[in-house]
């Protein structure tokens, strides 16, 4: 196969740094599968930050971003069973090593070395990108690939978060800080699956109608409302069991913490 295009960063910068050149297509080892990219999200820490050379840890150059791609497999490696040329996947970005205790246990979400594609290794901002194919999975035919980035990006973490860290249960409160953002409106429907009651907290009218609109129960602007007291108002004074904080804004930290139960 002829080159590919794919959007290259040889140093971190604004987005001018971004430049679209033409690359050696990928191959598939064994084990990989090449996919044909179809979409690819723009994250805020894994794009974005990585891009401006804000990452803690920085990227090797040439680098290609894209933690989230999903598209058609192209081809597979030797050693890889279940997926077929033309089949349409996306990936999960997330790269566990299968080596260390946690992985052996089969805990591969809480590998110690973990690895993501788009700061690790290339990522999705190409024509195509070479991932393990047990990271590659099938997606439904009309599920649209940039559904199923999103999917794939946010709802893993938002049941890692919810579910197997807060545990949460079904009756209790939930407050989802940044509740507008990807991973807010996964929290959001995440805890209303396991049954909680969801206040969604976010900085902006139009955000809070998002919100709302994907199934939280109550609505607060935290950059116009006491942050701690109406969710007391809304909780009877109890206060929430879970408080989602994927913001990191020092200013909303004491609002939050203060909002618990
Ligand atoms: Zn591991």
């Amino acid at each position: 196969m002829d080159d590919v295009k794919a959007i290259v960063l040889h140093e971190c910068g604004g987005p001018d740094v971004l430049s679209h050149e033409e690359v050696p297509t990928p191959q598939p080892g064994p084990g990989e599968a090449l996919i044909r990219v179809r979409s690819v999200g723009v994250n805020r820490t894994l794009d974005i930050t990585i891009r401006a050379g804000e990452y803690p840890r920085p990227v090797a150059f040439p680098h290609v971003l894209g933690a989230d791609p999903a598209g058609v497999v192209e081809a597979v490696g030797a050693d890889v069973a279940g997926l077929d040329r033309g089949q349409r996947v996306a990936v999960f970005g997330g790269l566990s090593c299968g080596r260390c205790r946690y992985c052996v246990e089969g805990h591969d979400e809480d590998c110690v070395n973990r690895r993501y594609l788009g700061v690790h290794q290339w990522g999705g901002y190409a024509q195509y990108v070479v991932a393990p194919a047990t990271v590659v999975f099938p997606i439904p035919d009309d599920l649209p690939f940039a559904d199923a980035s999103f999917i794939f990006r946010h709802f893993p973490t938002a049941f890692g978060q919810l579910e197997a860290s807060a545990d949460v249960q079904p009756g209790e409160t939930v407050l989802v800080m940044g509740a507008s953002g990807g991973l807010g409106l996964c929290a959001i429907q995440v805890a209303k699956l396991v049954g909680a009651r969801v206040i969604a907290a976010a900085g902006g009218d139009e955000r809070l109608e998002v919100a709302a609109s994907f199934g939280a129960d109550f609505t607060v602007n935290y950059r116009r409302e006491d942050l701690a007291a109406r969710v007391m108002e809304m909780t009877e004074g109890k206060g929430v069991e879970v408080v989602c904080e994927n913001v990191g804004d020092p200013h909303l930290w004491q609002g939050a913490f203060n909002s618990l139960a």
